[in-house]
């Protein structure tokens, strides 16, 4: 069955086929990292990032397979999301959330990965409560960085047992886990996979406490074989996808 409907035009033919073969890339770098870490394939979840790219490719990827796609602006996910709602995705929210957006944001987005404040979680459940939409599943961000100044966007590492607190407690809010991106500064800089252990290890205390929220999302194209190997059970994959993405304007 062709989910796309007639013969595709031939760019988007052309579209397809890179598509294609980079997912499939992709998907064998995943499986390897699975095999090598001693974990089934089934453990780990591809989020495609879309971000800067058309609803086109968005179509596309779901013709493909792709279940799951992450935006981090707003401005450009909010139309593609109109333009792709009748394709079954899950939409993730996964860049820095400014509570003025929130209302739009939860238009689409079934999970938010980027909550690091809990002025944000306030928002966040107020907004749910308005508008009756389904709970949201939400992940606390952390920042490895190690130095407040020169994170973007995450909560610290000491910081994470009371912002989980006060999430598992808001109404229409469910704590699903944590994400964190690997830092370009302090102690784990240019170390991926002692970021992605001190992320696993802040996940388990977590689940401590909290043990359904077990999503840990985490690794990029430049590191996903890393977070597999600490135990990531949703990579965010852009680049390797789609390309890389021009400078944003
Ligand atoms: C852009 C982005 C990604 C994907 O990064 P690539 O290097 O393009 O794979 C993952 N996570 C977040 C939070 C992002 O903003």
């Amino acid at each position: 069955m062709n989910a796309l409907g007639p013969e595709p035009a031939p760019a988007e033919g052309a579209r397809l086929d890179v598509l294609r073969s980079n997912l499939t890339a992709v998907e064998q770098r995943i499986a390897a990292a699975c095999a090598a870490a001693g974990r089934p394939r089934s453990d780990v979840t591809l989020i495609v990032v879309t971000k800067t790219y058309p609803a086109a490719d968005t179509r596309l990827l779901s013709a493909l397979g792709v279940t799951d796609v992450a935006e981090n602006r707003d401005q450009d996910a909010a139309p593609k999301a109109e333009e792709c709602k009748n394709l079954p995705l899950l939409w993730h929210f996964v860049g820095q959330l400014q509570t003025n957006k929130v209302r739009s944001v939860l238009k689409y987005a079934d999970r938010v990965h980027s909550v690091d404040r809990t002025r944000l979680v306030s928002a966040l459940s107020a907004e749910v409560g308005k508008t009756g939409r389904p709970v949201l599943g939400c992940l606390v961000q952390v920042a490895l960085e190690g130095d407040p100044a020169a994170t973007r966007g995450g909560a610290l590492p000491a910081d994470v047992p009371a912002l989980a607190e006060a999430l598992a407690a808001a109404p229409g809010l469910r704590l699903d886990g944590v994400m964190a991106v690997a830092p370009l500064t302090g102690p784990f800089a240019g170390d991926p996979v002692r970021a992605f252990d001190r992320l696993a290890e802040i996940s388990s205390l977590l689940r401590r406490e909290h043990p359904a929220a077990t999503m840990v999302s985490a690794g990029m194209s430049g590191d996903l074989e890393a977070a597999v190997a600490a135990g990531a059970t949703h990579v965010r994959v852009g680049t390797a996808v789609l390309g890389v993405r021009p400078p944003l304007g």
